[in-house]
Protein backbone atom coordinates (compact mmCIF):
# COMPACT_ATOMS: atom_id res chain seq x y z
CA UNK A 1 0.00 0.00 0.00
CA UNK A 2 1.82 3.38 -0.97
CA UNK A 3 0.60 6.95 0.54
CA UNK A 4 1.40 10.00 -0.93
CA UNK A 5 1.04 13.27 0.42
CA UNK A 6 -0.21 15.89 -1.82
CA UNK A 7 -0.22 18.66 0.50
CA UNK A 8 0.79 18.88 4.29
CA UNK A 9 -0.07 23.14 4.78
CA UNK A 10 -3.24 24.34 6.81
CA UNK A 11 -5.30 27.14 5.39
CA UNK A 12 -3.39 28.24 2.95
CA UNK A 13 -0.40 26.94 0.87
CA UNK A 14 3.14 27.86 1.04
CA UNK A 15 6.28 27.99 -1.36
CA UNK A 16 7.16 24.11 0.30
CA UNK A 17 3.99 23.35 1.37
CA UNK A 18 0.29 23.02 -0.81
CA UNK A 19 -3.21 22.34 1.05
CA UNK A 20 -4.68 19.26 1.51
CA UNK A 21 -4.41 16.01 -0.02
CA UNK A 22 -3.64 12.42 0.43
CA UNK A 23 -3.33 9.47 -2.57
CA UNK A 24 -3.71 6.05 -1.40
CA UNK A 25 -3.23 2.57 -3.80
CA UNK A 26 -3.45 -0.83 -2.94
CA UNK A 27 -0.88 -2.77 -3.93
CA UNK A 28 -1.58 -4.10 -7.24
CA UNK A 29 -4.27 -1.61 -8.28
CA UNK A 30 -4.02 0.73 -10.79
CA UNK A 31 -7.26 2.08 -9.37
CA UNK A 32 -6.41 4.77 -6.40
CA UNK A 33 -8.14 7.23 -3.57
CA UNK A 34 -7.84 10.83 -2.90
CA UNK A 35 -8.13 12.09 0.84
CA UNK A 36 -9.43 15.73 0.62
CA UNK A 37 -8.41 17.79 -2.40
CA UNK A 38 -7.29 21.12 -1.65
CA UNK A 39 -7.05 23.95 -4.25
CA UNK A 40 -4.35 22.76 -6.66
CA UNK A 41 -4.54 19.21 -6.39
CA UNK A 42 -4.71 18.68 -9.46
CA UNK A 43 -1.16 20.47 -10.15
CA UNK A 44 0.33 18.86 -7.54
CA UNK A 45 -0.82 15.24 -9.49
CA UNK A 46 1.30 16.36 -12.62
CA UNK A 47 4.74 15.96 -10.39
CA UNK A 48 3.20 11.99 -9.34
CA UNK A 49 2.44 8.51 -11.73
CA UNK A 50 -1.27 9.24 -10.24
CA UNK A 51 -3.43 9.54 -13.25
CA UNK A 52 -7.11 11.18 -13.20
CA UNK A 53 -8.36 9.08 -14.98
CA UNK A 54 -7.57 5.62 -12.48
CA UNK A 55 -9.11 7.80 -9.99
CA UNK A 56 -11.72 6.19 -8.31
CA UNK A 57 -12.77 7.57 -5.31
CA UNK A 58 -12.59 10.69 -3.51
CA UNK A 59 -13.14 11.00 0.49
CA UNK A 60 -13.72 14.87 1.48
CA UNK A 61 -12.99 15.01 5.21
CA UNK A 62 -15.01 18.40 5.97
CA UNK A 63 -16.37 21.21 4.27
CA UNK A 64 -13.36 23.79 4.68
CA UNK A 65 -12.08 25.22 1.90
CA UNK A 66 -8.41 23.49 2.05
CA UNK A 67 -9.76 20.44 2.18
CA UNK A 68 -12.25 20.80 -0.91
CA UNK A 69 -11.63 23.76 -3.02
CA UNK A 70 -9.58 21.43 -5.69
CA UNK A 71 -12.46 18.83 -6.17
CA UNK A 72 -13.97 21.10 -9.14
CA UNK A 73 -10.68 21.71 -11.45
CA UNK A 74 -9.74 18.37 -10.84
CA UNK A 75 -13.17 16.98 -12.01
CA UNK A 76 -13.23 18.88 -14.64
CA UNK A 77 -9.69 17.84 -15.67
CA UNK A 78 -10.75 14.57 -15.28
CA UNK A 79 -13.33 14.44 -17.77
CA UNK A 80 -10.85 16.56 -20.06
CA UNK A 81 -8.67 13.59 -19.91
CA UNK A 82 -11.74 11.65 -21.51
CA UNK A 83 -12.15 9.66 -18.43
CA UNK A 84 -15.31 7.50 -18.58
CA UNK A 85 -15.25 5.21 -15.80
CA UNK A 86 -17.73 6.57 -13.22
CA UNK A 87 -16.02 7.81 -9.33
CA UNK A 88 -17.42 7.92 -6.18
CA UNK A 89 -16.93 10.92 -3.92
CA UNK A 90 -17.97 10.45 -0.25
CA UNK A 91 -18.36 13.51 2.09
CA UNK A 92 -19.90 15.49 4.81
CA UNK A 93 -23.59 16.62 4.01
CA UNK A 94 -23.81 19.49 2.09
CA UNK A 95 -20.92 18.03 -0.62
CA UNK A 96 -23.75 16.88 -3.16
CA UNK A 97 -24.93 20.91 -3.02
CA UNK A 98 -21.93 22.43 -3.43
CA UNK A 99 -20.53 20.54 -6.53
CA UNK A 100 -23.98 20.11 -8.38
CA UNK A 101 -24.54 24.44 -8.06
CA UNK A 102 -20.80 25.18 -9.21
CA UNK A 103 -21.16 22.77 -12.05
CA UNK A 104 -24.34 23.76 -13.02
CA UNK A 105 -23.31 27.81 -12.59
CA UNK A 106 -20.14 27.05 -14.30
CA UNK A 107 -22.15 24.71 -17.02
CA UNK A 108 -19.46 22.00 -16.48
CA UNK A 109 -20.73 19.00 -18.02
CA UNK A 110 -18.74 15.92 -17.41
CA UNK A 111 -18.11 13.13 -19.36
CA UNK A 112 -18.88 10.35 -16.49
CA UNK A 113 -21.50 9.75 -13.47
CA UNK A 114 -20.09 11.19 -10.13
CA UNK A 115 -21.76 8.95 -7.17
CA UNK A 116 -21.97 11.02 -4.40
CA UNK A 117 -22.53 9.58 -0.87
CA UNK A 118 -23.25 11.96 1.98
CA UNK A 119 -21.87 11.19 5.76
CA UNK A 120 -24.78 11.32 8.31
CA UNK A 121 -25.33 9.19 11.24
CA UNK A 122 -27.03 6.30 9.04
CA UNK A 123 -24.17 6.69 6.47
CA UNK A 124 -21.10 5.87 7.95
CA UNK A 125 -19.59 2.94 6.69
CA UNK A 126 -18.57 2.26 2.85
CA UNK A 127 -17.16 -0.79 0.63
CA UNK A 128 -14.24 -0.82 -1.78
CA UNK A 129 -12.90 -3.59 -3.28
CA UNK A 130 -9.89 -3.85 -1.17
CA UNK A 131 -11.34 -2.23 2.27
CA UNK A 132 -13.93 -1.59 4.67
CA UNK A 133 -14.01 2.25 5.41
CA UNK A 134 -16.03 3.74 8.57
CA UNK A 135 -16.40 7.65 8.58
CA UNK A 136 -15.80 8.90 12.52
CA UNK A 137 -16.83 12.08 13.60
CA UNK A 138 -14.35 14.11 15.22
CA UNK A 139 -14.52 17.61 16.93
CA UNK A 140 -14.03 20.94 14.90
CA UNK A 141 -15.56 24.07 14.29
CA UNK A 142 -18.15 22.13 11.29
CA UNK A 143 -18.47 18.37 11.13
CA UNK A 144 -15.34 17.24 10.27
CA UNK A 145 -14.29 12.80 10.01
CA UNK A 146 -11.37 10.19 9.97
CA UNK A 147 -11.50 7.62 7.81
CA UNK A 148 -10.84 4.27 8.91
CA UNK A 149 -9.33 2.17 6.49
CA UNK A 150 -9.23 -1.78 7.14
CA UNK A 151 -8.28 -3.56 4.41
CA UNK A 152 -10.04 -6.51 3.66
CA UNK A 153 -8.48 -10.15 4.98
CA UNK A 154 -6.83 -12.34 2.30
CA UNK A 155 -6.62 -16.09 2.09
CA UNK A 156 -4.46 -18.04 3.99
CA UNK A 157 -1.12 -19.78 2.15
CA UNK A 158 -1.83 -23.19 0.42
CA UNK A 159 0.32 -25.36 2.61
CA UNK A 160 2.49 -27.18 -0.03
CA UNK A 161 4.42 -29.06 3.05
CA UNK A 162 1.34 -30.41 3.66
CA UNK A 163 0.08 -31.62 0.02
CA UNK A 164 3.79 -32.88 -0.55
CA UNK A 165 3.66 -35.67 2.61
CA UNK A 166 0.22 -36.61 1.41
CA UNK A 167 2.08 -37.33 -2.15
CA UNK A 168 -0.10 -35.24 -4.14
CA UNK A 169 2.15 -34.21 -7.21
CA UNK A 170 1.49 -30.35 -8.22
CA UNK A 171 -0.90 -29.46 -10.50
CA UNK A 172 -5.08 -29.05 -10.73
CA UNK A 173 -5.18 -30.77 -7.41
CA UNK A 174 -3.80 -27.93 -5.87
CA UNK A 175 -5.96 -25.84 -7.34
CA UNK A 176 -8.79 -27.23 -5.84
CA UNK A 177 -7.55 -27.25 -2.21
CA UNK A 178 -6.18 -23.87 -2.58
CA UNK A 179 -10.38 -23.32 -3.20
CA UNK A 180 -10.93 -24.81 -0.02
CA UNK A 181 -12.70 -27.83 -2.37
CA UNK A 182 -12.99 -31.41 -1.59
CA UNK A 183 -10.80 -33.58 -3.37
CA UNK A 184 -10.84 -37.60 -3.93
CA UNK A 185 -7.50 -39.02 -4.21
CA UNK A 186 -6.98 -42.19 -6.58
CA UNK A 187 -6.39 -44.70 -3.38
CA UNK A 188 -10.13 -43.22 -2.36
CA UNK A 189 -8.99 -40.86 0.49
CA UNK A 190 -10.76 -37.93 0.53
CA UNK A 191 -9.46 -34.59 1.60
CA UNK A 192 -10.91 -31.26 2.87
CA UNK A 193 -9.34 -28.34 1.03
CA UNK A 194 -9.78 -26.00 3.83
CA UNK A 195 -7.44 -28.19 5.92
CA UNK A 196 -4.39 -26.81 3.42
CA UNK A 197 -5.29 -23.35 3.66
CA UNK A 198 -3.74 -21.54 6.79
CA UNK A 199 -5.24 -18.81 9.25
CA UNK A 200 -6.31 -15.77 6.99
CA UNK A 201 -4.32 -12.82 6.48
CA UNK A 202 -5.19 -10.05 8.52
CA UNK A 203 -5.59 -6.64 6.35
CA UNK A 204 -3.96 -3.48 7.18
CA UNK A 205 -5.38 -1.33 9.45
CA UNK A 206 -4.76 2.80 8.72
CA UNK A 207 -6.80 6.28 9.99
CA UNK A 208 -6.72 9.38 8.17
CA UNK A 209 -8.10 12.20 10.04
CA UNK A 210 -9.71 15.41 9.36
CA UNK A 211 -9.36 18.30 11.23
CA UNK A 212 -9.65 17.95 14.74
CA UNK A 213 -9.26 19.29 18.40
CA UNK A 214 -9.99 16.09 20.27
CA UNK A 215 -7.19 13.33 18.88
CA UNK A 216 -8.87 11.29 21.95
CA UNK A 217 -11.94 10.76 19.86
CA UNK A 218 -9.67 8.47 17.95
CA UNK A 219 -9.01 5.56 20.92
CA UNK A 220 -11.48 3.36 20.31
CA UNK A 221 -10.48 2.98 16.77
CA UNK A 222 -6.84 2.96 17.29
CA UNK A 223 -6.39 -1.11 18.67
CA UNK A 224 -4.20 -3.06 15.90
CA UNK A 225 -3.96 -0.01 13.92
CA UNK A 226 -0.95 0.21 11.68
CA UNK A 227 -0.91 3.92 11.03
CA UNK A 228 -2.70 7.12 12.57
CA UNK A 229 -1.98 10.24 9.95
CA UNK A 230 -3.27 13.02 12.04
CA UNK A 231 -3.29 16.80 11.92
CA UNK A 232 -0.60 19.02 14.03
CA UNK A 233 -1.76 22.14 13.43
CA UNK A 234 -0.03 23.85 15.93
CA UNK A 235 3.03 23.36 18.78
CA UNK A 236 1.86 23.85 22.54
CA UNK A 237 4.16 27.16 22.13
CA UNK A 238 2.13 28.46 18.91
CA UNK A 239 -1.08 27.70 20.44
CA UNK A 240 -0.06 29.93 23.26
CA UNK A 241 0.23 32.76 20.85
CA UNK A 242 -2.78 31.69 19.08
CA UNK A 243 -5.92 33.90 20.97
CA UNK A 244 -8.83 32.07 19.29
CA UNK A 245 -10.12 28.49 19.80
CA UNK A 246 -9.28 27.25 15.90
CA UNK A 247 -10.25 23.35 16.48
CA UNK A 248 -6.95 22.03 15.82
CA UNK A 249 -4.48 19.91 17.80
CA UNK A 250 -0.99 20.27 19.17
CA UNK A 251 1.88 17.44 18.11
CA UNK A 252 1.82 16.64 21.69
CA UNK A 253 -1.60 16.11 21.51
CA UNK A 254 -1.60 13.45 18.88
CA UNK A 255 1.43 12.18 20.30
CA UNK A 256 0.10 11.55 23.69
CA UNK A 257 -3.15 9.52 21.90
CA UNK A 258 -0.25 7.74 19.95
CA UNK A 259 1.59 6.94 23.13
CA UNK A 260 -1.92 5.82 24.68
CA UNK A 261 -2.93 3.57 21.70
CA UNK A 262 0.71 2.38 20.98
CA UNK A 263 -0.05 2.47 17.80
CA UNK A 264 3.33 1.87 15.52
CA UNK A 265 3.61 4.34 12.91
CA UNK A 266 2.05 8.03 13.28
CA UNK A 267 2.68 10.88 10.71
CA UNK A 268 2.18 14.43 11.68
CA UNK A 269 1.09 16.47 8.57
CA UNK A 270 -1.50 19.76 7.99
CA UNK A 271 1.32 22.34 9.77
CA UNK A 272 0.48 25.96 10.60
CA UNK A 273 2.30 28.32 7.64
CA UNK A 274 3.80 29.89 10.53
CA UNK A 275 6.18 26.41 10.36
CA UNK A 276 6.96 27.70 6.70
CA UNK A 277 10.96 28.06 5.82
CA UNK A 278 10.76 32.04 5.84
CA UNK A 279 9.22 32.10 9.64
CA UNK A 280 11.80 29.55 10.36
CA UNK A 281 14.91 31.73 8.81
CA UNK A 282 13.63 34.54 11.05
CA UNK A 283 14.00 32.11 14.02
CA UNK A 284 10.02 32.24 15.04
CA UNK A 285 8.86 28.92 14.82
CA UNK A 286 10.79 25.93 12.74
CA UNK A 287 8.80 22.86 12.04
CA UNK A 288 11.85 20.70 13.90
CA UNK A 289 9.49 21.66 16.81
CA UNK A 290 6.98 19.89 16.41
CA UNK A 291 9.07 16.94 16.01
CA UNK A 292 10.02 17.57 19.07
CA UNK A 293 7.34 18.08 20.73
CA UNK A 294 5.68 14.71 19.22
CA UNK A 295 9.17 12.72 20.45
CA UNK A 296 8.90 13.85 24.08
CA UNK A 297 5.26 12.00 23.69
CA UNK A 298 5.47 9.49 21.44
CA UNK A 299 7.75 6.37 21.56
CA UNK A 300 7.08 4.61 18.01
CA UNK A 301 7.87 5.73 14.60
CA UNK A 302 6.74 9.46 14.40
CA UNK A 303 7.30 11.46 10.80
CA UNK A 304 6.19 14.82 9.51
CA UNK A 305 4.86 14.83 6.19
CA UNK A 306 6.14 16.68 3.46
CA UNK A 307 4.68 17.07 -0.05
CA UNK A 308 5.11 14.81 -2.90
CA UNK A 309 6.50 12.23 -0.17
CA UNK A 310 5.30 8.48 -0.57
CA UNK A 311 5.18 5.86 2.39
CA UNK A 312 5.30 2.15 1.67
CA UNK A 313 3.34 0.13 3.73
CA UNK A 314 4.33 -3.22 3.48
CA UNK A 315 1.83 -6.22 4.62
CA UNK A 316 2.62 -6.23 8.02
CA UNK A 317 2.27 -2.89 8.67
CA UNK A 318 6.03 -1.56 8.85
CA UNK A 319 6.59 1.78 7.27
CA UNK A 320 9.29 2.71 5.15
CA UNK A 321 9.66 6.50 3.66
CA UNK A 322 10.11 6.45 0.18
ZN1 LIG B 1 -7.79 22.31 7.36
Amino acid sequence: MKITFLGTSSGLPTKERNVSGIALRFDQSSDWMLFDCGEATQHQLLKTPYSLPKLSHIFITHLHGDHCFGLFGLLATRSLNNAQEPISIIGPVGIKKLLESVFKITQTHLRFEIDINEIDFQNTKFEIPQAHIEAIPLEHSIPSYAFVIQENEKPGKFKVELAKEKGIPSGPIYGKLKRGEKVMLPNGEILNGNDFIGEPITGRKIIIAGDNKTPDLLLPYLKNCNLLIHEANYTEKVKALVKDDFFHSTARDVAIVAQKSRIPNLILTHFSARFSLEYSRARKFSIDDVLQEALAEYSGNCFLAKDLETFNINRNGDIERK
